[in-house]
Order: C-alpha cells, then sequence, then structure tokens
C-alpha cells in the first residue's frame, strides 16, 4: 500500500538515495574544483538497511543509488544485494559517472541492480575530459556497450545540456542511439548555490532540443506511470530515445513522484527544498522502525507545490552533489 501521498495528491513511490557525498569527477557546473569534503560519516549499510525498509513498508517500490559518485562506496555490491533482497522494490536503479563502469557493470547487474544511468555530457572526448575533469571516454563508451548485453530494465545516458560546449551534438547523438536500445536524455542546466556565473553563461531550455527533434520526424513518447523527469522522443528508424528533463518547464512538479534521502540520512522532499529532515537518529535500531515511517510520511505533508528555481532560488542545495542528483 502506498502511504506516502502529499496534499496535492502525488505518490511517492521512487526514492533516491545518495550514498555519499564525494565524486571523483570536477564537472564544470557541480563541483568545478573537485570534491573537498569528508570521505567519511556517509549512512553504514545497516542504516541503509533500516531506511529502505521503512520506505517499503511505505510503499516505495522504485529505489535510485545516486551521489557524489555511488560508485565510491566499497560496499556498493553489498547495498545493492541487500536492496535486492527486499521485498517490495521492483526496480533498482543507480546514476553513476561511469569510472569504473566497463570493470564493475557486470557484477552491480549480478547483484540485483535493474537499470543504469550513467553520465555522459558529450561524444566529444576533449569536450568530455573538458567538462568532467577526466579522460576515460573510451572506457566509458565500451562499459556503456557492455551494459546494453546484461538485460537491464533501462539503460540511460545523461547529458548536461550546455549552450557554448555540447549544445551542437544533436545529430551525433541521434548517431550513436540509432543502433542502441538506450535512452539518451539532455537534462537542462540547473541554477544551484554555488554555479551562478556557470548558468548565467551556459543555460539553454530544453525546449530547443524539442523544436530540433519535432524537426527532424522524431515525436512525443507516453510517459509511464513511475517514470522519472524525462519527456521521451522516439522514431520508428533509431533502436534508442532521446529524452528531455526540463525542470523549469512549467508544470515539471506536477508529476513528481521522487523523495530523496541524503548521505548524512536526511529526508529531502525536494531537490531544491529549503529544509532538510534529520532521519538518521531513527536508523539506529530496528526497534524505532514505527517512529521512522511515522516521521517520513507526517514530514510528506510539508511537500511544497512547486520549487523555486524560475525566481532564481536553489533552496539550500549548493551543487547536486551535495544532496544525490
Ligand atoms: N556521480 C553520479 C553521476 O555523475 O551521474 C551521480 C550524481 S550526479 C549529481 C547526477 C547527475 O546530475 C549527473 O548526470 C550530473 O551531470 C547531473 N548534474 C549535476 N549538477 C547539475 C546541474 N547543476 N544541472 C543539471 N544537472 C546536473
Amino acid at each position: 500500500m502506498n502511504e506516502l501521498e502529499d496534499r496535492f495528491g502525488r505518490r511517492f513511490s521512487y526514492l533516491r538515495l545518495s550514498l555519499t557525498e564525494a565524486c571523483n569527477y570536477r564537472c564544470s557546473y557541480c563541483l568545478p574544483d573537485g570534491y573537498d569534503g569528508p570521505s567519511r560519516g556517509f549512512l553504514t549499510r545497516p542504516e541503509i538497511g533500516r531506511v529502505l525498509r521503512a520506505f517499503v513498508d511505505l510503499g516505495m517500490t522504485k529505489l535510485r543509488l545516486t551521489g557524489g559518485e555511488p560508485s565510491l562506496r566499497r560496499d556498493l555490491i553489498e547495498i545493492i544485494d541487500d536492496a535486492a533482497n527486499l521485498d517490495g522494490i521492483r526496480k533498482i536503479a543507480m546514476t553513476t559517472n561511469g569510472v569504473v563502469l566497463e570493470r564493475k557493470v557486470s557484477a552491480w547487474r549480478d547483484a540485483g541492480l535493474t537499470a543504469l544511468n550513467v553520465s555522459l555530457d558529450s561524444l566529444d572526448p576533449d569536450r568530455f575530459a573538458a567538462v568532467t575533469g577526466f579522460d576515460h571516454h573510451t572506457s566509458l563508451l565500451r562499459g556503456i556497450d557492455q551494459a546494453l548485453t546484461l538485460g537491464f530494465d533501462s539503460v540511460k545516458l545523461n547529458a548536461v545540456l550546455l549552450r557554448g560546449v555540447n549544445d551542437d551534438e544533436l545529430d551525433g547523438w541521434l548517431d550513436y542511439v540509432r543502433v542502441r536500445a538506450l535512452s539518451m536524455r539532455f537534462i537542462e542546466l540547473m541554477r544551484t548555490g554555488d554555479n551562478a556565473d556557470y548558468f548565467a553563461a551556459h543555460h539553454l531550455p530544453a525546449s530547443t532540443v524539442a523544436a530540433q527533434l519535432l524537426a527532424r520526424g522524431w515525436t512525443r513518447v507516453a510517459r509511464a506511470p513511475d517514470a522519472g523527469p524525462a519527456i521521451e522522443y522516439a522514431h520508428p528508424d533509431y533502436r534508442g530515445k532521446i529524452g528531455l528533463i526540463a525542470p523549469y518547464a512549467p508544470n515539471f512538479c506536477a508529476s513528481c513522484n521522487r523523495l530523496r534521502v541524503t548521505a548524512r540520512g536526511d529526508l529531502r522532499l525536494c531537490l531544491f527544498g529549503e529544509f532538510g529532515v534529520p532521519l538518521r537518529g531513527l536508523l539506529q535500531d530496528d526497534a524505532d522502525g514505527e517512529t521512522l515511517r511515522a516521521r517520513i510520511a507526517q514530514q510528506l505533508g510539508l511537500k511544497a507545490a512547486g520549487h523555486d528555481l524560475h525566481r532564481g532560488n536553489p533552496g539550500m542545495t549548493p551543487h547536486l552533489a551535495s544532496v544525490g542528483g
């Protein structure tokens, strides 16, 4: 039963759990100087087990592991395995930068991961290295092709759409998805607490890509009930799809079905909310399960109708690595 319904009638069957705030990339829009915070103090495996149990009991069916970079967790395989052994979770997805994709993707799949999202901001190796500070493009592409052979329910790629950096790559991406059964998505750059100047220089509405897709004969696909925030487009001559994630579009929040828990155990009702609700004190003992569930359900009453990004207010989020993108 889903007890996670808010006062606007939205249901929350999808949890995004951050496993760490640390990341090894230096994305120019997120952590341009690299992560320099603590590498310890994040939720432990037993704490993660309790938070997941509580969300499953409340009706969560889809889990996404994110960060920071989740593959920096040494116990990642065990965390996936624990989640896969919880009755009630139907989908276990993970968002990763793919630094270890080629080496680890098979083990992640064997442990029970059912869906994979890989960040890939450019098909051009030099541009990719300039944006992320990492030079492993070839291995990343090999890892993605390997993932496509492993029977995941879905493989998705994320590129943040950046004016003057990668906004001329649509035709390259269309070639790429012609033969690959994956969904490539452009994410509109979001303004966070730390990236105001970068945002001003590089933000481009995803609607510009929508117009190009429609002009090339692509059509919009209906959204599945537990889908993420992307609006997807398809074309009969292509195996893959193109998705657009446009958080500044009107009504973006009306279909929100996601809650977040940070790597330090705070419930975040919105990626761009003004407050976090500490859950960690209730994650130390199985006996606190009922109180934990009550706290989560009660806090949902405070979820706002929408974020305030259009007015330039990113809430308390300095960068997405701090919450889990
Ligand atoms: N480290 C993992 C990765 O690289 O995918 C997971 C965390 S990362 C914060 C999740 C996604 O958020 C990535 O696709 C990243 O490109 C995207 N992202 C980060 N900052 C963003 C911003 N300001 N606007 C839009 N997308 C952003």
